[in-house]
């Protein structure tokens, strides 16, 4: 058994959505100045690192928010697929060409994005891979509940909307901004655990794959 930490370490430097306010990390209390404990403050948007939508995010009104997401979706067998050659979307096309295993719950897609934190690339790319509105379809049809991708949107920069309401709508959870460069494709076990906060949106997560 080994274990695969996916994720990212939330730091100042990590790149985050343009607009969103930048991660801040700040000691508020400090032994060095005399305090019995060091003590950190953070700030940022919920939707940073390695982090989970909530359907609440792109369809509103009485949507479930992040800490009513189902842990039994979250936790369980998962498929990472690699998808080398991709210009700047994934289509239904791309993922019919990928050998899916049919049956499959949890999708996790490893693409040219990885390399961007394999080499700590602090600047927010506008040209990641994500999934276009035909592959977020093509993703439902199948029964897939959890679509996991390696940059900070499941959406393609340009046209944010259809591929997150697509998806959410139909249950789907997106796992977004894993880090894929160190795990060979193949079939494990995931564990990923969104931080339970109440009303949001989103939340950051712990994700870990587990291989035989
Ligand atoms: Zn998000």
């Amino acid at each position: 058994m080994k274990t695969h930490d996916i994720s990212l370490a939330i730091h100042p430097d990590l790149p985050t959505w343009p607009g969103d306010p930048p991660i801040e990390l700040r000691r508020i209390s400090q032994m060095e100045h005399g305090a019995d404990a060091n003590v950190t403050h953070l700030s940022a948007a919920v939707h940073i690192g390695t982090h989970v939508d909530a359907p609440y995010h792109f369809l509103g009104g009485d949507a479930p928010t992040a800490e009513q997401l189902a842990l039994d979706v979250l936790i369980g067998p998962a498929q990472v697929i690699e998808l080398p050659r991709l210009g700047a979307a994934i289509t239904a096309d791309a993922l019919e060409a990928a050998s899916i295993p049919a049956g499959t719950r949890r999708l996790l897609l490893k693409t040219r994005n990885s390399a961007l934190w394999a080499r700590g690339e602090q600047t927010f790319q506008e040209d990641f891979v994500a999934l276009d509105a035909g592959a977020a379809e093509w993703v439902v049809a199948q029964g897939i509940q959890l679509v996991g991708v390696d940059y900070l949107s499941v959406a393609p920069f340009v046209a944010p909307v259809p591929t997150h309401r697509i998806l959410l709508r139909a249950g789907v959870i997106p796992l977004e901004g894993l880090d894929l460069s160190e795990v060979a494709p193949g079939a494990y076990t995931l564990y990923c655990l969104p931080l339970k906060i109440r009303g949001s949106d989103g939340a950051p997560a712990r994700a870990v794959l587990i291989s035989p």
